[in-house]
């Protein structure tokens, strides 16, 4: 299934909770010269206007979910899936295929030393068999409430109920070859960040 294994590029796969601070490692291994590749964008990428998953969705699901410029009506469409467990299946199963095959062109087309795949759903989505290692992106329950209701307009009572329904932390840290700790400032991020990064570039070289 995977080409990661005989391709010659350093794949790290990176996770954490919501608001456990992904994107503020991911810009610091950016700013490093390492090429991200994010499932998130990755995701959205795949039902821009004139995109094939996105002519399965409106053969599936109706024109109703596409709106008059032909972008998909996602506000409609989260809604349909939350209430109808057949139509996330029928969803999922358009969505999943597409995205990793966007992800592997993209992972492909990376030129940096090594390239980073981050992704919320890493692990529950086993995109980790792309990858040579895991870096976890680690903070405590609440501090991931607190930050992520600082930084979204959405209360405490949807931060939990997404964090209900992804991995849990301890068998999220289970899974992982190298941790941030990201429960400091965010220079102590990037101390970790550039200590990682080093690692890294040793782990590609060899
Ligand atoms: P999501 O899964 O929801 O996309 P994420 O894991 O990408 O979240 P971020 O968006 O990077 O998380 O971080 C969540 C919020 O916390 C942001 O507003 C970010 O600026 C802030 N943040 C991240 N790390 C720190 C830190 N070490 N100190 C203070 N604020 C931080």
């Amino acid at each position: 299934m995977t080409d990661s294994k005989n391709s010659k590029r350093l794949i790290i796969g990176l996770t954490g909770g919501i608001g456990s601070g992904k994107t503020a490692a991911t810009d610091l291994f950016a700013a490093q010269g390492i090429d991200i590749v994010d499932a998130d964008i990755v995701a959205r990428q795949v039902v821009t206007p004139g995109a094939p998953a996105l002519e399965s969705i409106k053969a599936e699901f109706g024109d109703e979910y596409i709106d008059a410029e032909g972008h998909l009506n996602r506000a409609k469409l989260r809604a349909l899936v939350f209430s109808d467990e057949s139509a996330k299946q029928k969803l999922n199963a358009i969505m999943q295929p597409a995205i990793r095959t966007e992800l592997l062109d993209q992972l492909n087309q990376a030129k940096s030393p090594y390239v980073i795949l981050s992704a919320p759903l890493l692990l529950e989505n086993g995109l980790e068999s792309y990858c040579q290692r895991v870096l976890v992106v680690d903070v405590p329950e609440a501090l991931q409430v607190q930050r992520a209701t600082n930084r979204d307009s959405v209360n405490e009572e949807q931060i939990k109920s997404i964090i209900s329904s992804q991995i849990d932390r301890p068998t999220r840290l289970t899974k992982a070859d190298d941790v941030i700790d990201n429960s400091g400032s965010l220079s102590e991020l990037k101390i970790q960040v550039n200590q990682l990064h080093k690692k890294y570039l040793t782990l590609a070289d060899g």
